[in-house]
């Protein structure tokens, strides 16, 4: 009997530590005219889309999270590179968190992906589509080697540098984030065209998708753009500096959260009464 009590109250621990979050609550998508609100790390959406789960240019990752939803420019982002990506044969491409219906904070996971302009994409691109079961429980790919300074050859293929080029190439996409040592293979395949390498931006993790970020609406007049990336293709020393023995305090510091939007909160407010 005490056994079982313990066993209850870790469960219940665990429970409450998966801190949810108000916006989990929150089912289906604000009605009104598509408005992003706040920056991608502290914001909401209104009017988010949810992206079409059945195509035969992407497939959709743990549908039952419903983190599928995002601004109409996110939906057809992603409908526009899918496209190109299938005519050129590129491969299944794989659809991993977008947003919640009203976008916010999530549980656990990314501190982004608040106002449905952030998308991650993976980096595999199976030759065939992948089940349902494949689907509600993907198993990434590991694109990095242990050492962390260089992609593994035997799971780079250059249609991976295709898929991240089309989306760098793309008017709408601000940032494109990916781990450093995929940045860095990208930098050695490029040739002369290399404008596009600007917008890809090495970050921490990101070894097996990469993280697409697209610029502000027209029309959402209270969502914050990030400054433009540095001039350049970012292959000389800012991405050396990524590989140079850990500096201590370097890694981000997790910070409480800012307070809301007044118009993120407002929304919760209402509907959450
Ligand atoms: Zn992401």
């Amino acid at each position: 009997m005490k056994r079982l009590l313990l066993a209850l109250s870790a469960l219940l621990l665990s429970a409450t530590s998966l801190a949810a979050t108000p916006w989990q609550r929150i089912q289906h998508p604000i009605a009104g005219a598509p408005v992003s609100v706040g920056s991608f790390a502290n914001g909401c959406i209104v009017g988010a889309q949810a992206l079409p789960l059945n195509s035969p240019n992407y497939q959709v990752m743990r549908q039952d999270q419903r983190r599928y939803f995002g601004h109409p420019d996110l939906i057809q982002f992603i409908q526009r590179l899918t496209t190109q990506a299938h005519n050129l044969q590129l491969g299944n491409v794989l659809i991993g968190d977008m947003g919640m219906a009203a976008g916010g904070r999530f549980s656990s996971g990314h501190a982004s992906h608040q106002t449905g302009l952030d998308v991650d994409i993976w980096l595999q691109l199976p030759k065939t589509r992948w089940t349902a079961q494949q689907l509600l429980k993907p198993q990434p790919l590991d694109l990095v080697a242990p050492d962390d300074k260089r992609v593994r050859t035997r799971h780079w293929q250059p249609e991976i540098d295709s898929l991240i080029k089309l989306a760098a190439k793309d008017d709408e996409v601000a940032r494109i984030f990916v781990n450093p040592a995929i940045k860095k293979q990208l930098c050695a395949d490029a040739g002369a065209d290399r404008d596009w390498l600007r917008k890809v931006r090495p970050w921490f993790a990101h070894r097996a998708h990469m993280h697409v970020r697209l610029h502000c609406p027209q029309g959402s007049s209270e969502c914050i753009d990030q400054a433009p990336p540095p001039p350049g293709d970012g292959c000389g020393a800012e991405l050396q500096s990524w590989f140079l023995p850990k500096q201590p305090g370097s890694a981000p510091v997790k910070r409480e959260p800012p307070p809301l939007p007044a118009a993120c909160q407002a929304l919760l407010d209402k509907h959450l009464l």
